[in-house]
This record gives structure tokens, sequence and C-alpha cells, in this order.
């Protein structure tokens, strides 16, 4: 799919990935449809895309609300008249180990932590994909889903919740590539490495040289990268189901 006049809608493009990955299909001369939280970030993220001389609009909204997502998707159908792409970036860390024992105590990891980062992570990928996938079925858009999982679906220390969820992410890939091909819907994933945004940001730089001199390109990747992998899953009309891995080989 050519993305000139495209209309794509991308979670969490306030910052980091997401606003990176806005400002690559902008220049391509995509039309954007911008989700977040932050209302200020968002605005930014919009006027970038603006100055590239394409259609963008900001649209407040949580994806792990069932309601408001209905909501969005529909409103962004409305404003654009089409619908052609999503990416499937929102996303949140609550780390920490499933039991911890300190002097004697054992602290388990609470429910409430493990379920902020599903309800985000893993059900806000759920709700969009089913909403944006009927409205292009219904406004008869063949289109292209692009899901951002992680090196993490491989199982981090630390992070049950996120493992799982970016886990369950890549399988939820070839689920609805399998069931969505028949609408002319592809759907295929990302799995960043290591790449420096505020999520990155957030480990102790001992921690973070530590991880970068394991990765066999002695780097973390650039947002950029990451935002070229979505462009290429979006241009390639043969790709579907798959999980692109972008990490510097961190897993070979
Ligand atoms: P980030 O924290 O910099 O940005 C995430 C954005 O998502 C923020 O703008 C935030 O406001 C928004 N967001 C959070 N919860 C939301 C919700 N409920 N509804 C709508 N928007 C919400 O993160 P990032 O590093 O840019 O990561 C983006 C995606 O890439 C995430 O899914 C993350 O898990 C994944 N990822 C990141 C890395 C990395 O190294 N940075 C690696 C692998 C995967």
């Amino acid at each position: 799919m050519h993305l000139k006049d495209k209309v794509i809608i991308i979670t969490g493009s306030g910052q980091g990935l997401g606003r990176a990955m806005a400002e690559h299909l902008s220049c391509r001369g995509a039309k954007l449809a911008l989700i977040d939280l932050n209302p200020e970030k968002l605005q930014e993220a919009v006027s970038a895309c603006q100055a590239n001389g394409v259609e963008a609009r900001a649209y407040i909204c949580n994806v792990a609300d069932e309601a408001q997502v209905e909501r969005t998707v529909q409103q962004v159908a409305a404003d654009f008249g089409a619908l052609h792409g999503l990416i499937n970036n929102a996303g949140i860390l609550r780390d920490g180990l499933l039991l911890k024992v300190k002097d004697g105590e054992i602290h388990k990891l609470p429910l409430a932590q493990w379920q902020a980062v599903i309800d985000v992570n893993l059900t806000g990928v759920f709700l969009c994909t089913r909403e944006v996938a009927a409205k292009m079925i219904e406004l008869q858009c063949a289109g292209t889903i692009v899901n951002i999982s992680s090196v993490s679906r491989a199982g981090n220390m630390g992070q049950s919740n996120y493992s799982a969820a970016k886990a369950a992410v890549a399988s939820l890939t070839v689920v609805w590539a399998k069931e969505l091909a028949r609408y002319g819907i592809r759907v295929g994933a990302v799995a960043p490495g290591f790449i420096g945004t505020d999520m990155v940001a957030s480990m102790k730089p001992e921690a973070l040289e530590k991880l970068a001199a394991g990765i066999p390109l002695k780097r973390l990747g650039q947002p950029e990268e990451i935002a070229s992998a979505a462009a290429f899953i979006f241009e390639n009309d043969y790709f579907t189901g798959r999980v692109l891995e972008v990490d510097g080989g961190i897993r070979l």
C-alpha cells in the first residue's frame, strides 16, 4: 500500500516511538489521526506532522477504555472519510518481580500492577484492532495494522506483565492476519529491542551501559529505525502475520 493520502491511526503518538512513526509516515504523505492521553505532547506531534504538509488531527483517548476507543474510531472515520491503517503503539511499563523476599517477608506483585499493563498493552491493542478493522470493512478500505511488540516477549525478569502482554501481541498478530486476510486487511508487528526513548531513559545509566555492551551492534536503537520498519509493513503488500525484530541482534 502506498502511504500517500492514506489515513492512519497511531496510538501513543505524543512522544517516543509513536511520535517518530507519525513524523516518518507524514513525510511519506500519510494523513494521521494521532491518539494519546497527553494533550500538550499530542498537539506538538500534530503540528510536526502538519509542518510536513499533511492533514493531522489529535484525539485524546485511553486505548484501554472500550467506549473511548469506539467513539474515537467513529470520529476519525467521520473526520477523514476513510481509514487505511492502525499502529498499536501505546504502551506502559510497571515492572516488578512476581515475588520479592526481603527481611524474611514475601512481597507479592500486586494485581493492580499486573492489570494496569495488561489493560493498556494488551486489551488496548484488542480494542483498537477490533474497532479499526470493523470500520475498514464497513468503509471498504483495504488496510494494514501494525502492532508494536517487544524483544521482552521472550521473557524478561521483572516484567511478568509486560512480557506476557508483548508475547500475546505477537501471537494476536498471527491470529488476526489469518482472520482478516479475507477482508483485504494485513496485520504485522515490529518487536523493537532497546530504543532511546523516555521508556528506556527511566533505566539506571549503569544498567543502560551494561545493556548496550551486550547488544551485538553495541548501541541502543533510534526511534527512526523502528519507524522505517513500520513503514515497510505498510508498503509491502505481501507481508502479513509476521513479527519484524529490529533489535541490534540482541537475541542472536
Ligand atoms: P513512551 O513511554 O515514550 O511513549 C508511550 C506513549 O503512549 C506516551 O505518549 C503515553 O502518553 C501514551 N500512552 C500510554 N498509555 C496510554 C493509553 N492508555 N492510551 C493512549 N495513550 C497512552 O514509550 P515508547 O518507548 O515510545 O514505546 C512505545 C511502544 O513501543 C510501547 O508499546 C512500548 O512497549 C514499545 N517498545 C518500546 C521499546 C523501547 O525501547 N522504547 C522497546 C520495545 C517496545
